[in-house]
């Protein structure tokens, strides 16, 4: 069996999806493993520590695309690379199949399996492959060091003979995993923190980690969805947290914001007065960008200066920490290996639910229910 370890060519990426450390538990089971030059680079791997780990390390891209039987990666590879792919191969990556199921059509026809990280069930067996987890805790924690950086003014409370320098005030929407990373960064740099989340079962979690958490009356509506998501709310409960967004960021340097319904365009929930209303030199991360975003100014990718305000919507803040963001998902890439290959044997067993919902395609037929909608001819030709 050969595992293929390519070099990510997405603008801006710098993670790889197996580091050097995580070559030794596959070696030892006999399996070959060849690395695209330079795919670790970025990430602080050199071709020589993979080849020290036991790899081969080729600049020959298209024969690891013809030969490897399994592929992991960060993203998902383009059609031209799919084309190459060998039949019956497994690929393994963030492939976006319910934002892009159709740029996985030439790898399905292919046919080769692909496996989600994405789609990777939450349930507890899975945590230790729940790299979205880990991706939204490296951003979480990114989000609130570039936020100080770029403020005029320091995070803590600062008692000197010049005088009181009090602390910043942070302001977090969403406490999912990045909202409570980005909580715990905040407070760990000294600063008062807030945060807001309709989920009510996120309040005792941020009061837990020493910030003040929000309440809003949403007249008892259910906001939770399936699987400790939050659910999509009307626009009546959604302006009810614009409100309270609105009065805290008049009072807040930072607002971190991470809300996010899954399968559903990011809520809307800071308006423009919101932002309008903030100190001038204050910062808003807007981690939702990915999904379009959460403040109405939002331009996903691109960092505006609005009134004194800065506005950050980064598309890929994992990757700007690309050494632990490349640990973490190596982990999280093993750990699902470890369902697939048996003593070095390439074994896919579909009735296993962490794989059968995590498995996009399989044999040239779209396997997770979601997915085969959205690539029904219907869904397609809208
Ligand atoms: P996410 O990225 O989908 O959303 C981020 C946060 O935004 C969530 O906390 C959500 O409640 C909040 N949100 C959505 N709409 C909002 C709105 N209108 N206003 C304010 N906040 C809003 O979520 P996530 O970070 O991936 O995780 C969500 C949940 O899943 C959490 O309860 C988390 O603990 C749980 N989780 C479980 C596992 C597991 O069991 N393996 C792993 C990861 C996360």
């Amino acid at each position: 069996m050969l595992l293929g370890i390519l070099k990510e060519t997405a603008p801006g990426e710098t993670r790889v999806a197996l580091l050097p450390e995580s070559l030794k538990s596959l070696g030892s089971q006999g399996i070959a493993i060849t690395v695209e030059a330079g795919a670790g680079l970025s990430a602080g791997a050199s071709d020589a520590a993979y080849t020290e780990a036991g790899a081969t390390v080729t600049a020959d891209r298209a024969s690891i695309l013809a030969s490897a039987d399994v592929l992991p990666l960060v993203n998902a590879p383009d059609s031209t690379d799919q084309a190459q792919l060998k039949p019956g191969a497994v690929v393994i990556g963030f492939l976006k199949p319910l934002d892009a199921p159709q740029a996985l059509a030439a790898a399905i026809a292919r046919p080769v399996t692909l496996f989600s990280m994405e789609l990777v069930p939450r349930i507890s067996r899975a945590q230790s492959m729940d790299a979205l987890s880990s991706m939204a805790t490296v951003a979480g924690y990114k989000a609130v060091i570039d936020a100080a950086g770029l403020l005029p003014r320091l995070f803590p409370m600062l008692m000197t003979a010049a005088g009181t320098i009090p602390p910043a005030r942070v302001f977090v929407i969403g406490a999912g995993v990045a909202g409570l990373q980005a909580i715990a960064t905040a407070r760990r740099l000294g600063a008062v923190v807030e945060a807001y989340d309709v989920r009510a079962a996120a309040g005792e979690q941020v009061r837990s980690l020493g910030a003040k958490f929000l309440d809003v009356d949403l007249g008892g509506i259910a906001t939770e969805g399936g699987g400790g998501y939050a659910a999509e709310l009307s626009e009546e409960a959604l302006d009810r947290g614009r409100d309270l967004i609105a009065r805290t960021a008049a009072h807040s340097d930072v607002i971190v914001t991470t809300a996010q319904v899954p399968g559903r365009p990011a809520p809307r929930l800071i308006r423009r007065d919101a932002v309008a209303a903030m100190r001038p030199g204050s910062v808003v991360v807007d981690l939702a960008a990915p999904a379009g975003g959460n403040c109405e100014l939002t331009q996903p990718g691109v960092t505006q200066h609005l009134g004194g305000v800065t506005l950050l919507a980064p598309m890929n803040l994992a990757a700007a920490v690309p050494v632990h963001a490349s640990q973490l998902y190596a982990r999280n890439i093993l750990n699902f290996l470890g369902l697939i290959v048996k003593k070095g044997e390439l074994t896919v067993d579909l009735s296993d639910e962490v794989l059968a919902g995590a498995c996009v395609a399989h044999q040239g037929s779209p396997v997770n229910p979601r997915v085969a909608k959205l690539l029904q001819p219907a869904a397609t030709a809208s």
